[in-house]
């Protein structure tokens, strides 16, 4: 018997993520409904999915689409409300109606939802990691205030949550152990790198996902920011947790006991595994993944990370030991370096010479308080839109 249904809003549904989580929920619909579905900007696939999920509201973040959202849905015959702007992503992410939430909006643009989830005392299944590294201390205290459950969805924290001891100590835990793929440009040197194009960067090798991570991936970021999502999440400091490149990604990371032991989580790189994970936890439910074939896979490769290739790794740690709002300049240069990569503006290489400039140029304030964060996050990205022209475009 699967219990009482779960009523759960996506937020970023039209994403990666959320599609994954659609695929998962579609195959249990006796344990799990959607009861609010989020997207950015595009009305018609929003549409499409409350066509196919009913849920009980739907919100755009760009109001512009306000309009074409209400008639749609009229036009379509469906109950559904239309809400649209940034704060109808805080309602929904906390309303009582909804008992879990579902963080897969990409950027700090997730920040203020995925906080209104953690003080509303949701189970919080995380995949939007940027608010994480800018918001981690605000975000904890506020999980533990308002009783949420975090379920880490990034395949490394879940892999890490999965390995910790059961009761959530952290007693004989010596390290975590971060795997990363190394992207498209593993092995490369640095010279190489000059005049690497958008699509070049998004052709990951094991992982199918948005473009802004991709991006990340490429550069070593995406590791960057998920050694200060374990240290939020996971309550460990810098020191204690070690990137190892891993190329096949099928071990997703791994937990270093003071005796020696290490236990690792291993499955094929799809997200759906993690999301069924987090959706039924403490069950375990089908997710549609295929089962491990390691004799196919017949070898792992693990080496270290090379940071002189890719400087953005030890930007992350740099930001991450300056504490305060370093990570949150960190985070809003990234997401303009990476924006203005995609359009052709900056290089490969002016990303992290972009985002070092920045933490360069501003040493972050203190990071008591959501508004103290946001101000943050703006005078970064006013500072980094300012420096784009001025860095490499190949
Ligand atoms: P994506 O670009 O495919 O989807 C992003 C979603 O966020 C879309 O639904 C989009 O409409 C919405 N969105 C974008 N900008 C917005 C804004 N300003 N306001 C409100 N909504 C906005 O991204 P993704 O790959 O699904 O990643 C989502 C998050 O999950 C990211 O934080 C990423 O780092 C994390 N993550 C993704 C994967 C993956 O496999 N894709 C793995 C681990 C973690
Ligand atoms: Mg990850």
């Amino acid at each position: 018997m699967a219990g009482p249904l779960k009523t759960i809003a996506l937020l970023g549904a039209t994403g990666s993520i959320g599609g994954s989580t659609l695929d998962v929920v579609a195959r249990h619909p006796d344990r799990f409904r959607i009861g609010a579905l989020s997207a950015h900007g595009r009305v018609d696939e929003l549409l499409a999915l409350c066509e196919r999920f009913h849920p009980d509201a739907a919100v755009l973040a760009d109001p512009a689409g306000h309009a074409a959202l209400r008639d749609g849905l009229e036009a379509r015959g469906l109950r559904t409300r239309a809400l649209s702007g940034p704060a109808a992503l805080d309602e929904i992410a906390a309303d009582p109606a909804n008992d879990t939430v579902v963080a897969a909006i990409v950027g700090a643009a997730g920040v203020a939802s995925t906080l209104a989830a953690a003080r509303a005392g949701k189970r919080l299944l995380l995949a939007n990691k940027e608010s994480v590294v800018v918001a981690g201390q605000l975000l904890m205290q506020a999980v533990r205030e308002g009783g949420a459950t975090v379920l880490p969805v990034d395949s490394e924290h879940n892999a890490i949550y999965q390995c910790l001891p059961a009761d959530g100590g952290r007693r004989g835990v010596r390290r975590l152990l971060l795997t990363a793929s190394g992207g498209p440009f593993r092995g490369r040197r640095r010279e190489d790198l000059a005049g690497i194009t958008p699509d070049q960067a998004c052709a990951h090798p094991n992982w199918v996902m948005g473009r802004k991570i991709s991006v990340d991936s490429a550069t070593l970021m995406n590791k960057g920011l998920e050694v200060i999502e374990a240290c939020h999440l996971f309550g460990l400091p810098a020191e204690r947790i070690e990137v190892v490149v891993h190329p096949q990604s099928v071990v997703h990371s791994l937990v270093d006991y003071v005796d020696g032991s290490v236990l690792a989580q291993l499955g094929n790189p799809d997200m759906r595994t993690a999301l069924a994970y987090g959706l039924a936890w403490p069950e375990r439910i089908d997710s549609g993944v295929p089962p491990l074939d390691l004799a196919a896979l017949a070898r792992f490769d693990f080496e270290r990370p090379d940071l002189e290739t890719f400087p953005c790794l030890a930007l992350a740690y740099r930001a991450l030991a300056a504490g305060g709002g370093a990570p949150a300049v960190l985070n809003a240069a990234n997401e303009v370096a990476v924006s203005a990569f995609l359009q052709g503006e900056l290089g490969f290489l002016g990303i992290p010479d972009l985002i070092q400039a920045c933490l360069d140029a501003l040493p972050g304030g203190p990071a008591d308080s959501l508004e103290q964060l946001m101000d943050t996050d703006a005078a970064a990205r006013r500072m980094a839109h300012t420096l784009v022209p001025r860095m490499r475009r190949r």
